[in-house]
């Protein structure tokens, strides 16, 4: 099992660790600031030893991540137990944690000014976080209103706290005012740090909406 020290601590980009399994370009290691691709949320970008990662895979259920492969860009010289420095991109991790929190709070504005919707799909990437849902009428007329909201309670710099679940040691819970959802990505502490953000519909075929989620 990987420890996950992007959960441990979301705003480090550097650690050492020992290297379990390898096989050809694709190797485990025993801790990790590099997260893989999970809940929507994109991996992150940067090097194991010194080698570009080129693709990373959560391996676990739904929510929880309990171990990750990465694939190298060319075959690593080295073996079981070799240390090894683990690098990612931290302005674009930052605007992943950025984009994951403001996702989920907008999720609950959308909720209480929408009703109840199925989500059919969503993504977290560095310029821009999106959510697709079944809706039948367009959402356009009262998005300014929830991005409103939003905004202002974005500046109440509210805390955001990340809570191991009791029973499952690789769930964690995203916690946020009375709002808490399972989560397994990476997320500001502050939603002050979010600043502002935008809100955007796209026309994706009838009874579907489509709000896209931009920093500003
Ligand atoms: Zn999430």
């Amino acid at each position: 099992m990987t420890q996950k020290i992007f959960w441990e601590n979301p705003y480090q980009d550097t650690c050492t660790a020992k290297i379990t399994s390898i096989e050809g370009k694709k190797i485990k290691i025993d801790r990790t600031v590099f997260f893989a691709c999970s809940g929507g949320q994109e991996s992150d970008e940067g090097t194991i030893a010194g080698i570009k990662v080129v693709n990373a895979v959560k391996l676990g259920d739904k929510e929880s991540i309990i171990d990750i492969e990465y694939e190298l860009e060319i075959e690593p010289i080295l073996k079981i137990g070799d240390d090894v420095s683990v690098h990612i991109d931290i302005e674009k991790r930052k605007k992943l944690m950025r984009l994951h929190s403001a996702a989920h709070i907008a999720y609950y504005f959308m909720l209480e000014k929408l009703g109840k919707f199925k989500i059919i799909g969503s993504n977290i990437g560095q310029d821009k976080a999106r959510v697709d849902f079944l809706y039948d009428t367009p959402v356009t007329d009262v998005l300014p209103e929830i991005e409103a909201k939003l905004n202002s309670f974005l500046s109440e710099n509210q805390h955001i706290i990340m809570a191991p679940d009791p029973a499952k040691p690789d769930l964690r819970w995203w916690c946020c005012g009375e709002w808490k959802m399972p989560c397994g990505g990476t997320h500001v502490k502050n939603t002050g740090e979010i600043r502002t953000i935008e809100l955007k519909r796209k026309n994706i075929g009838a009874g579907k909406e489509r709000v896209e989620i931009y920093l500003k």
